[in-house]
């Protein structure tokens, strides 16, 4: 550990933002070090309280309390074991998870006032350890069984989901109308928080454990439902939701206003090294450009830290709450506030203008009014309280709404909630079309990665059930 004051601070700097070079290979290497005494640290700070309300408040009650233990222990594999067992990415949501309003936030010590047990490092940790050694192998299926399943969507629900299956035995083929497996794990969230090279070792993981995967494949547009209904025995829609919310404002047609994932998708492909037209001519390319996020959200969040990491002049988030109001993490808003993002609360914008792209954005402030329906209060504009920004990119992140699965699929009689989003049965979650099951955020409406898993595993065992139905029936009419 001493090396480590040689050449770098670790609590200012991440692997992120260290520069190729020997002195990342440096940094690395003792960064590796460092979190690996942390890792253990942590672990063992667990007072094995005997009420784990970690455990209850992960969504895949993940038996924290155990792999803790055992990684105090330096059991990693056990702890590996454990670990996996109820989690089909540990790395992933120890990564991403809003641990603070999950498992973290509900740890004993935290609410003794102590600081928490950092569970998400922790899992992490594990998993890496898992995969550097080589503990992570493909699924063998203790038998191989005929039916098959089609999975529509790569992310994490599908990826889940087809994990279960595959353990089973079943043949499961994985449909995505991306050119890569991973969902938003793959071009939404941006690489800073998750990185791809994670995702990509799942998706090889998958393959290798011959789950098939078709990519450029668009259900809708390739196939009806009801085709892929005819190669496979059920079927799982796990397709997120993708339907930007738009701003309706005056301008808002001008050029250089995008919605977040036409922003964040450019820079994902340009991370994982493809030409990308629109950022190389620099229309997607925030650099030296004035920069304004409108929205509030962890998708605003991953939308002002890229355009700070790719060199924006400035950046700038509307959010026409306040603070203590805002629906994303508070500590992706807090890194973003160190990052130095300027956030204006209380403000939405009125008015774009420029001749061909946007140039300069007014905005109106606000003040917090009666609650609304859903309880929270809602924004009311200061009549004559205005204000102007220079701005060169806006950046739309008002949230996501479900496409209108029914009719995109050529399935109008596939039933959906008021909100668009597919309606199943909870425990089953299956849909009212025979063989057909639905997953993650196209069920949930835009969530969290653990809950597509969570939904995507609880799919598979809904499916499973299903199918060994079918050939039992089949195996009576036969007898
Ligand atoms: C910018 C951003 C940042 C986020 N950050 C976090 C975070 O930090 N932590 C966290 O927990 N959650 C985060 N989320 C939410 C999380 O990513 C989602 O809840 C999760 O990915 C949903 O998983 P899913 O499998 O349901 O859908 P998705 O991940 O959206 O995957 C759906 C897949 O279906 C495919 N598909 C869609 N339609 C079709 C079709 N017709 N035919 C074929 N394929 C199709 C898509 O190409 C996609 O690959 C973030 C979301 C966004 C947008
Ligand atoms: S899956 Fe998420 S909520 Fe559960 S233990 Fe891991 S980080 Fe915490």
């Amino acid at each position: 550990m001493s090396k480590m004051l040689k050449f770098v601070d670790l609590k200012r700097e991440t692997p992120e933002k260290i520069e190729v070079g020997e002195r990342r290979e440096n940094f690395l290497e003792i960064y590796k070090e460092f979190i690996d005494h942390k890792a253990k640290d942590q672990a063992s700070r667990c007072s094995q309280c005997g009420t784990p309300f970690c455990q209850v408040h992960c969504p895949l009650q993940n038996n924290i309390p155990d792999w803790l233990k055992l990684t105090a222990e330096g059991r990693l594999k056990d702890a590996y074991e454990i670990s996996s067992a109820t989690n089909s990415m540990p790395e992933v949501c120890g990564s991403i998870c809003p641990q603070d309003r999950l498992c973290e936030g509900n740890c004993v010590i935290e609410q003794s006032g102590h600081g928490t047990v950092t569970i998400g490092a922790v899992e992490k940790f594990i998993t890496n350890t898992a995969w550097e050694n080589g503990w992570v192998e493909p699924i063998k299926p203790l038998n191989e069984i005929k039916q098959s399943v089609g999975i529509i969507g790569a992310g994490p629900a599908g990826i889940a989901a087809a994990m279960e299956l595959r353990k089973e035995g079943y043949q499961v083929t994985i449909y995505d109308r991306y050119d890569r497996a991973g969902g938003l794990l793959i071009y939404g969230i941006p690489n800073f928080k998750l990185d791809k090279s994670v995702v990509l070792r799942r998706t090889k993981l998958l393959k290798d454990s011959n789950i098939k995967i078709i990519n450029n494949f668009e259900v809708g547009k390739d196939s009806t439902l009801k085709e892929l209904k005819e190669k496979h025995d059920a079927i799982l829609i796990a397709t997120g939701v993708y339907k930007a919310r738009q701003i309706e404002t005056p301008g808002s047609n001008l050029k250089n206003i995008f919605p977040a994932m036409e922003f964040l998708t450019a820079s994902n492909k340009k991370g994982l090294g493809d030409e990308v037209k629109d950022f190389d001519n620099g229309t997607l390319n925030a650099e030296g450009k004035n920069v304004i996020v409108v929205g509030g959200g962890d998708t605003a969040m991953d939308c002002v830290r890229t355009a700070v990491r790719q060199k924006a002049k400035s950046v700038s988030c509307l959010y026409r709450r306040d603070k203590a109001n805002m629906p994303g993490s508070a500590r992706e808003v807090a890194n973003a506030e160190e990052e130095g993002v300027n956030f204006i609360w209380l403000s939405s914008p009125k008015l774009f203008e420029g001749k061909d792209n946007v140039e300069k954005v007014t905005i109106n402030k606000m003040r917090l009014g009666e609650p609304d329906s859903s309880g929270r209060q809602s924004p009311k504009i200061i009549d004559g309280a205005e204000e102007s920004l220079d701005a060169d990119l806006v950046i739309e992140a008002l949230g996501f709404e479900p496409e209108e699965i029914p009719k995109l699929f050529g399935e109008p009689d596939l039933e959906v909630t008021k909100w668009g989003t597919i309606k199943t049965d909870l425990k089953t979650l299956k849909t009212n079309i025979k063989g057909v099951f639905a997953a993650g955020d196209i069920v949930r409406g835009a969530s969290l990665v653990v809950w597509a898993i969570r939904d995507g595993r609880d799919a598979a065992v809904g499916i499973s059930e299903y199918l060994k139905s079918i050939s039992q029936k089949k195996k009576n009419k036969a007898a």
